[in-house]
């Protein structure tokens, strides 16, 4: 079972995810990578097959060249279904304009007949994954509506199979939406002090925050750092109080 960690507020996002990541290790994966949106150099995304500790060791590596910094952004460890345990394959995956980053936990069942779809209208994969056609999916229905909130629910739609989907965007920075389609692993979102978090499981979010509320299927959570709005997929509001 993969993790998945998201986090928006003023704090740096880097050691949030990866601390988050680590809490999450005991569910197993085989590879690891994050997302950091910061609003002037855009989306940076580190990932490395293997331990968390490949990771942390990109990261580092990186982090004498180029800017760490971001207050926003979503963390992954990958449990293959489909494709090896790469650095290519794992999460988080994008766009081909690279500014629409999602992370995925379950399997997209429909992922070749959407693939198929998106390879003929010219969109380039970059992995052998089921998740990577969901961005991909997201920025073609983006060309329908400007809405991403739309898009994504739209996406969501069209998607066959349990899926826990997070999505960032450049184009809006700070926002964070999250996904369960059908019985897929869970989704959490946490309230803190004028930061938000999202996560697949409560260990990830412990130390920062015991305010939650949980995603049932087929619900989204459009989060900023202030506040979480919850919809189905058609979009229609859904009242949900955190305890
Ligand atoms: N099916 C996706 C993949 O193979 C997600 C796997 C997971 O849940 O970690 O990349």
């Amino acid at each position: 079972m993969c993790g998945i960690i998201g986090y928006t507020g003023s704090r740096q996002a880097m050691s949030i995810l990866l601390k988050g990541l680590e809490n999450l290790e005991y569910r197993g994966y085989d590879s690891a990578g994050l997302s950091i949106l910061n609003d002037v150099e855009g989306i940076r995304t580190f990932r490395s097959a293997g331990k968390l500790e490949n990771l942390k060791n990109l990261i580092s590596a990186e982090g004498e060249n180029a800017s760490q910094e971001g207050s926003s952004g979503v963390g992954h460890t990958r449990w293959a279904t489909h494709g090896a345990p790469t650095e290519q394959n794992a999460h988080p995956h994008s766009d081909c304009t690279g500014d629409l980053i999602v992370v995925h936990n379950g399997i997209v069942e429909n992922f070749s007949e959407i693939k198929e779809a998106l390879e003929k209208s010219g969109h380039v994969f970059t992995s052998e994954t089921d998740s990577e056609t969901i961005p991909h999916l997201i920025e073609s229905l983006l060309l329908e509506t400007k809405s991403i909130d739309e898009a994504v629910r739209n996406a969501a739609l069209r998607i066959r199979g349990a899926n826990a989907i997070v999505v960032i965007s450049k184009s809006e920075p700070g926002k964070i939406l999250a996904v369960r389609i059908g019985n897929a692993g869970g989704i959490t979102i946490g309230y803190g002090e004028g930061e938000m978090y999202v996560a697949s499981d409560l260990p990830a979010l412990i130390e920062h925050t015991t305010n939650i509320a949980h995603l049932n299927g087929d619900e989204i959570a459009i989060i900023d750092k202030n506040t979480a709005t919850f919809t189905d997929l058609s979009g229609k509001l859904i009242p949900k109080t955190p305890t």
